[in-house]
């Protein structure tokens, strides 16, 4: 059974003062059974929220690590570098795509450094607005997920075992337009298929599938209905405690109803 994820991208806000009151605050409002809750700060302000998230059962993600082990890049930040500090870290975000130009082939080698320091990694994709309107949507984002995932493969270690994707329209976030229920779970299941192509049936079926893009309390529940999506990567919602509480709750039932009798 795949685990019901939430996590919250907090992109570039928060400091070093208010992140770990935010961060306890969030905690306390999702206090839930049975859902991964994951909070993405700064890097900045992640030792802030690791201290204030002790024993809360929340874990810590970072937004972006540098394709390269270690080396003169100058302002960036490796997996080593983060060792310790989180345990998970998003790559791929459509706005490190669109603002730094990152490539799929550097989506890949970002997860193979993950891989080497021990960090579950989450990978972003998704279309923008031109490829789903001329119906480009399921093979933009399936070529994104084969050629990040085949750079995963060519060094040679197979797929990690933690791997988890967010499937996230670009013109969806922080839009405040979302897509439909049935569309995250027909791009979840077209995920699967590039994955499973790469991996075999039995890994694609165990890969959770997030869905991005707007997802508020309000809009959270018609996608967890759907059986192929496995929560949300939440940004301007991430923010909020009343917000996130409510995806909580709505995660822990879905949880529920997906647990074994
Ligand atoms: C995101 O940052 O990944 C995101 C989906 O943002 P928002 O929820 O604000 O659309």
């Amino acid at each position: 059974m795949r685990p019901v994820i939430i996590t919250a991208n907090w992109k570039m806000n928060t400091t070093p003062a208010d992140a770990g009151p935010l961060a306890a605050d969030i905690a306390k409002a999702t206090d839930v059974a049975n859902v991964t809750r994951i909070i993405c700060p700064p890097f900045t302000n992640l030792a802030a929220v690791k201290d204030a998230l002790g024993g809360t059962g929340v874990l810590v993600g970072a937004q972006n690590v540098h394709a390269e082990p270690k080396g003169a890049y100058t302002g960036e930040i490796s997996a080593d570098m983060l060792k310790g500090l989180v345990s998970w870290c998003i790559v791929g975000h459509s706005e490190r795509r669109r603002d730094q130009g990152e490539t799929d082939q550097q989506v890949g080698a970002k997860i193979v450094r993950l891989v080497e320091a021990g960090i579950s990694p989450m990978m972003c994709c998704g279309e923008l607005l031109e490829e789903r309107e001329s119906g480009r949507a399921l093979s933009t984002v399936q070529a994104q997920v084969k050629a990040a995932l085949e750079t995963v493969q060519s060094a040679g270690n197979g797929l990690p075992s933690d791997l988890v994707i967010a499937y996230e329209p670009v013109w969806a976030i922080g839009t405040g337009k979302t897509a439909t229920g049935a569309d995250a779970a027909e791009m979840a299941d077209a995920i699967r298929a590039t994955v499973a192509e790469l991996a075999g049936a039995d890994y694609a079926a165990a890969v959770p599938v997030l869905y991005g893009g707007s997802v508020t309390a309000d809009s959270f529940g018609e996608f967890i209905a759907e059986p192929a999506i496995d929560g949300a990567l939440i940004g301007g919602a991430g923010l909020k405690p009343d917000q996130m509480s409510g995806i909580a709750a709505t995660a822990a039932e879905a949880a529920a109803a997906r647990a074994p009798a």
